[in-house]
């Protein structure tokens, strides 16, 4: 089913998953146990990470090198499929920008078409692994408005080149939000003009960054309305719940912590009582977030459910 068909029907907010592939080498299993640790939360989607490839150059003698690409989190689709298949949930690929012309883009299109997803997440993705900045292949998108608007002509059976009596896609596009402003923006208002832009091209609603303050959220989704943005907009939890998270979640995804959960954790004797506090901050932004009437939460689970189980079950009581 569309995601934008089940925020329209819902009874209650819905809920939903991030995953993460593994590293490559290593054992799926582990989401398994993420997911079954979240299924007794009814989540109503799982969506899957992807990953831009690192391109490698190897010296291979004689003065000349080898153009090597490697994925550090490879299987996406698979992740999605077997999830699907195992736990009959709902799930939902992320396709990037990078990495990809908008041919090959078209391609892969036609693969999850084939396979069955109605549903996508479309980014541009971070820039490649040790680039500073966002690259995009020659005939690839550079914006993440762009492939929704390739994905929205081939929903209406519009290929790259002309085809005769084309089979339309039936894709529900979901895009990013950012409450804190996306990095390289200039500013929040030109910053959510381009989020407009990516609504006007067809997203049926949005799923933005980590947000820690149900104020701030408030205060986005006020000013998304007020440019005309009118698709249901989802919240992204992310329960920070140890010392280290403290630095590498704003220096990863360039958003501030509230003073009260710094405080929390920072003054924590154990990693058990930061973890509580963590928790207990979470809980609480979700039930404020509840409180405003958002239509879902979705969590980020990075490889771990029991933080957001233990979130998801104080907020059941
Ligand atoms: C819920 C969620 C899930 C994510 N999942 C992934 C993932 O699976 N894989 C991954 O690599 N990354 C993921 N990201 C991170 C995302 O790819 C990065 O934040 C990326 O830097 C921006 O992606 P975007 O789709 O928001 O880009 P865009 O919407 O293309 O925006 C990128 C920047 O360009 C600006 N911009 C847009 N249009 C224009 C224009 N026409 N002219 C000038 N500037 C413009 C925007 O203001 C913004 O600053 C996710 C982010 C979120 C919030």
């Amino acid at each position: 089913m569309h995601i934008a068909e089940m925020l329209e029907n819902k009874k209650r907010p819905l809920v939903s998953v991030e995953i993460t592939p593994p590293e490559k080498g290593h054992s799926v299993r582990g989401v398994f146990d993420t997911v079954e640790q979240l299924l007794p939360f009814e989540p109503s989607f799982v969506t899957v990470t992807y990953h831009q490839q690192r391109i490698a150059y190897q010296e291979v003698g004689a003065g000349l090198v080898r153009r090597v690409p490697r994925r550090k989190n490879p299987g996406t689709v698979g992740i999605c499929a077997s999830i699907a298949n195992r736990y009959k949930v709902e799930t939902m690929p992320h396709i990037i920008c990078g990495g990809f012309d908008r041919y090959e883009t078209e391609d892969a299109l036609i693969d999850l078409h084939y396979l069955g997803f109605s549903n996508l997440f479309v980014i541009r993705g971070d820039p490649a692994p040790g680039m500073k900045e966002f690259v995009p292949e020659p005939e690839g998108h550079r914006f993440a408005a762009e492939m929704v608007a390739q994905i929205t002509a081939m929903n209406r059976g519009r290929y790259l080149e002309e085809l005769d009596n084309a089979v339309a896609t039936d894709f529900c596009i979901g895009v990013a939000g950012y409450p804190e402003k996306h990095y390289e923006a200039p500013n929040p208002t030109a910053d959510l003009e381009h989020l407009k832009s990516k609504v006007d091209q067809g997203a049926g609603y949005i799923i933005t960054q980590m947000v820690f303050s149900a104020e701030v959220f408030g205060g986005f989704v006020a000013r998304a309305r007020g440019i005309g943005i009118d698709v249901p907009i989802i919240p992204g939890i992310k329960p920070i719940t140890s010392t280290r998270q403290l630095t590498s979640v704003p220096r990863e995804f360039h958003v501030d912590l509230p003073d009260e959960l710094v405080e929390r954790i920072t003054g924590a004797k154990s990693r058990r009582e930061a973890y509580r506090a963590g928790v207990d901050v979470t809980t609480r932004l979700c039930r404020d977030l509840l409180d405003q009437g958002v239509p879902g939460l979705h969590f980020f689970t990075m490889g771990r459910g029991r933080s957001t189980a233990d979130v998801l079950g104080r907020i059941a009581r």
